[in-house]
């Protein structure tokens, strides 16, 4: 799996959980049982993309690496 178009990820590559304020980087995706779990958050309604598009933003937003697909999770 990889990037989504359309809603609501719209292609972008940096994916936010916003149940678990979780990070998730759609380039390097993990679709193991329990992993990064993408279509079940957009599915759920959790799904959030930062602006601009980067780790930065979305550290700066308070969101936490998911450990499968960033890795280095302070949780
Ligand atoms: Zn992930």
């Amino acid at each position: 799996m990889s990037r989504r178009p359309g809603y609501p990820t719209y292609g972008k590559r940096f994916v936010g959980n916003t149940e678990k304020k979780e990070v998730h980087d759609l380039d390097n995706e993990k679709t193991g049982t329990y992993q990064c779990q993408i279509d079940e958050i957009i599915k759920a309604g959790h799904a959030k993309t930062f602006n601009p598009d980067t780790l930065a933003q979305a550290h700066s937003e308070g969101y936490d690496n998911c450990a499968y697909c960033i890795g280095g999770s302070s949780r």
